[in-house]
């Protein structure tokens, strides 16, 4: 199935196909482009300054290094304004109450961070895999080594979580990634621990046990999602969803109902 996909699949292709097949062709056949929304910025920032955490050296006293010199009492706040991108807000008002909301998303799990950074092993790790004669690739947020033979997943999420099925294709998007990763030398055979981790919420979502059957319906998705992009299938109905869409004004599905 290679020469289907002049790009490999992601994680939001498949996902963007499972929420509306037509957006997903109008998206990436057709290459509409996405309007620039405020959340997607403040997504963007929100994992840079996690990021820049995560390859920094936590030092026994307790402080960040990125390199000879402790990050912190640096503040976060001066961290955020260097990664802070400030595309598609209304308005500065609307701007700096998101960013009041970063900072403290950011220092309620900060606790939380500094007691698992060590396991840290890679963050923002680019990974690729053929799922069945499917290329795939992602960018993994943080891979955590738990124990000898033992793997942490993690993604972040900045959005809260809408309804049950965006939880579950959260779940789908580490086991994705956990099953690019057992394709490599390094992570083969090893188990895995699927983690999402909702920042908005400090909450985790994890699964340990049932990673691997998780692991296993994933590839089952992927081939049948990946069969019907390939076989030319962007059948879909409209809806409620239609109401929230970038794409509306160009969409035949809409325009017609
Ligand atoms: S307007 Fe509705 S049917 Fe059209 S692409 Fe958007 S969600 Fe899909």
């Amino acid at each position: 199935m290679d020469d289907t996909f002049a790009e490999p699949l992601s994680y939001s292709r498949l996902a963007t196909y499972h929420d509306c097949p037509k957006r997903f062709e109008l998206r990436y056949v057709q290459k509409l482009e996405e309007p620039q929304h405020w959340y997607f910025s403040y997504g963007k920032s929100v994992h840079a300054v996690l990021e820049k955490l995560l390859t920094c050296d936590l030092r026994q006293d307790g402080l960040f290094y990125p390199d000879g010199d402790a990050l912190f009492p640096v503040s976060l706040a001066d961290l955020l304004d260097e990664s802070w991108s400030s595309s598609g807000f209304s308005s500065p008002m609307q701007e700096e109450r998101e960013k009041r909301r970063a900072l403290r998303v950011l220092s309620a799990y900060m606790p939380v961070f500094r007691s698992t950074w060590q396991q840290t092993m890679y963050a923002e790790r680019v990974v690729t895999a053929s799922f069945r004669g499917v290329p795939f690739t992602g960018i993994v947020d943080r891979i955590d080594r738990v124990s000898d033979g033992t793997v942490r997943v993690v993604d972040y999420k900045s959005g809260r979580p809408r309804h049950a099925a965006t939880l579950s294709l959260h779940r789908l998007q580490v086991a994705l990634y956990a099953s690019a990763l057992n394709q490599s030398l390094e992570f083969q055979g090893s188990h895995f621990i699927l983690q999402t981790y909702y920042l908005r919420e400090n909450l985790k979502a994890e699964l340990d046990d049932g990673a691997e059957d998780c692991m296993t319906q994933s590839l089952v998705f992927v081939e049948r999602t990946a069969r019907k992009i390939a076989s030319g299938d962007f059948r879909t109905r409209g809806g409620r969803k239609c109401f929230s869409c970038d794409y509306r004004s160009a969409c035949t599905v809409f325009r017609g109902s």
